[in-house]
Formats: structure tokens, sequence, C-alpha cells
């Protein structure tokens, strides 16, 4: 036992500006979506996804399953996820009445591995949708080429990816839609919300419409929808927090580079030779007993960690029903060895220090 303080596995940062934000929406008695929404959108859209159109939601899950609406995903439909993400990417592909189809991972990335997706389309697949998972980028440039191929769509679970990019390309400008979620642990906040970002202006009309009962004009619902909205509170935390993400994702990078360089007895995350890693999680694998190295941590060193995911989505209770008999092996080795380690920006030089030091003394202790 250690009398040194807690380490969290993440630690969301609000300050007096977003305090002062929301002060400032709440005296204006305006505070349901409006004007700050609006700038929300344009402010987001410029700084990550180059200008295109741009539409905030509640959250991400709606995020995905409006994106997924208005591209016309619907019953009698597949779409290709990966099982080793939040359950999120396929619920949403569910609530729309298609078929999640899970396919497995490539152990570097821990995204979806373009033979394993190929493999898995059917006559019925509509749209293969990635994870950028842990803010690393998926294979997109393999995945668009197979996509193109088979004539179906491409759609980005870019939850966890705000500012990664490939090639010098952002995630979010490959797939027909994306979505980034601003939930208070992804790498920039709103409370809760999402944002869905596409290259088609009718996409993001449609997600609009679904977004606010089917209306553009006020009482001329033109089709069925939700109430998905996000708030102008929400938006003035957001446009806060969008001005500080950059800095905290240098952090992050940075605090990335230390544990690369000084981890010992831990698999390091690899990243592709142009790819930028915004690292939502700093994730390891320990090949013997990642159980026991999480609760030593935790423990012996008061060092807290996290594990995403540990039981795969096909194996869930919810989603089990599609996916009768599958068998994935990256992704269930990927469930058996993963830990993510504290990466956030408020770590400081000791904290660092100190998780170098109690991983070094957990993994010599279960060599
Ligand atoms: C967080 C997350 C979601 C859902 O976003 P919410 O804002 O929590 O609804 C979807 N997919 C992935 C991969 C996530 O990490």
């Amino acid at each position: 036992m250690t009398s040194d303080e807690f380490i969290p596995p993440a630690k969301p940062i609000i300050g007096d500006e977003e305090r002062a934000a929301v002060d400032r929406v709440m005296r204006s008695g305006m505070v349901a979506q409006g004007p700050e929404v609006a700038a929300f959108e344009e402010e987001f859209s410029q700084h990550f996804v180059a200008g295109r159109p741009t539409v905030a939601v509640n959250s991400g899950t709606s995020g995905l399953h409006l994106g997924l609406l208005a591209a016309g995903i619907g019953p009698g439909d597949e779409v290709i996820v990966p099982s080793f993400t939040f359950a999120a990417t396929g619920n949403s592909v569910a609530l729309t009445g298609a078929k999640p189809v899970f396919a497995d991972i490539e152990p570097e990335t821990f995204s979806l591995d373009p033979v394993a997706v190929e493999a898995a389309i059917t006559p019925r697949t509509k749209a293969i949708m990635p994870v950028h998972l842990y803010g690393h980028p998926a294979r997109m440039r393999e995945l668009a080429e197979i996509a193109e191929r088979h004539g179906v769509a491409l759609f980005e679970d870019a939850a966890q990816a705000h500012g990664a990019s490939l090639g010098g390309r952002p995630v979010g400008t490959f797939g027909r839609f994306a979505m980034f979620s601003l939930y208070p642990t992804k790498n920039m906040t709103s409370g809760e919300g999402g944002m869905v970002t596409t290259d088609s202006p009718e996409l993001a009309r449609g997600v609009r419409l679904l977004r606010n009962q089917g209306m553009e004009k006020q009482y001329e619902n033109e089709v069925i929808g939700f109430n998905a909205r996000m708030t102008d509170i929400h938006a003035a935390i957001g446009r806060v927090q969008l001005t500080k993400v950059d800095g905290w994702t240098a952090q992050r990078r940075e605090n990335a580079a230390f544990l690369d360089a000084n981890l010992s007895g831990v698999v390091i995350p690899p990243v592709a030779h142009d790819a930028v890693h915004v690292y939502h999680q700093y994730t390891v694998r320990v090949t013997e007993d990642r159980d026991g190295f999480v609760a030593a941590l935790r423990n012996e060193h008061n060092v807290g960690s996290g594990v995403y995911y540990p039981i795969p989505n096909h194996r869930l209770p919810s989603l089990a029903p599609y996916a009768p008999g599958l068998d994935l092996p990256e992704t269930e080795r990927a469930a058996r060895e993963v830990v993510s380690l504290p990466v956030h920006p408020s770590l400081t030089a000791s904290d660092l220090d100190r998780i170098v030091t109690a991983v070094a003394a957990v993994a010599k202790a279960g060599a």
C-alpha cells in the first residue's frame, strides 16, 4: 500500500470559462437549442473537419443513430462494425432495424481488419462503420477502397478521435458521415452531446430533421423524428472546450511519448507511420493475468487504469443474438489483454514517474 494520492484513469477539465459561459446562457433566458448550438456547429466544423456540414445532437449515440437513419439504413440491411468497441456502435445499427455484422480487428490499431471486413460483406451489406478506437485512426484507405469496390457506404465512429488524422487528413472526413462524442470522459466535452459531420448537405439536412421531430419549419413536420437536440447550455460549454482541446491533445501526446519511452514489461501501443494518434486512451497489452495487473496497480500503487472493453459486443446479452456462434480471435485476445493507463492532460511529471515505476514493479512481480 502507498500513501500517494490516487491517479484517476480519466479527469474531465471544466474551468471558470465554462462556468461563465453557462451562466451567460442561463441569464439570457433562452436555454434550448439556439444561437449557441449554431455557433458551436460552425466552430467545430472549421476546427476538425475543414468546414464540412456539421450537426449537433444530444449525444454521440444519437449522432450515430440519426446519421444511419439519414443515410437510409434500416430493416433488412447489414452494417459491418467492430465488436471490440463501446456498445453504442452496434446498438445504433440495431436501433435502425438493420443488423450489426461484427468483424474482427487487427492487433496493432485495435480497429477493423480490412481482410475480415471484406470477408463479412454479403448482398445485404449497406455500409462499413469502423471505430477510431482509443484515438488512433482506423485503416480508412483500405476500408474506403473495399467500400468503393463493393458499392457500399463508409461511415466513421470518431467518438474517441477528435483531431486524429491519417496522411494529414482528419478523421471525420473519410466517411459519408462521422460522429464525434462530447461525453465528459472524451477528449473534449459539452456535458453530453455529439456532432455529426458529413460530406453531404442532404444527409446533414436529414439529421437536422430527425433531431427535431422531423421539422425544418415549425409545425410542418416532414418525417417522423426525435427530440435529439443539443441545448444552448451544453453548446456554450463545448465552445469553450473547443478553444482548449488542441492544448490538451498536445499534452496527451507528450504524456504518451513519455510512457512509450519509459514503460517496461508491457506492450506499448503502436502508431501507424502517417497517423496522428490523439490518445483518448493509452492502451497497453498485458499478456499474462491482466486483471491481476489492474488490481495490483490500484491496490499497491494507487494508480487507476481502465479495461476498454472486457466483453466484446458480440458476446453481450444485448447484441449476442445478432452473432450466434461467431468467433473473433483478435477481438477476444484484445479483450483479455488490454489495459488503458492514465494519459490525460492533468497528469503531473511526478504522476507519470509513478505510473512508470508502478507498471515496472507490477509487471516484474507478475513475470
Ligand atoms: C462514447 C462512445 C460512443 C457514444 O457516445 P455518447 O456521447 O456517450 O453517446 C459511441 N462509440 C464509441 C466508440 C464511444 O467511445
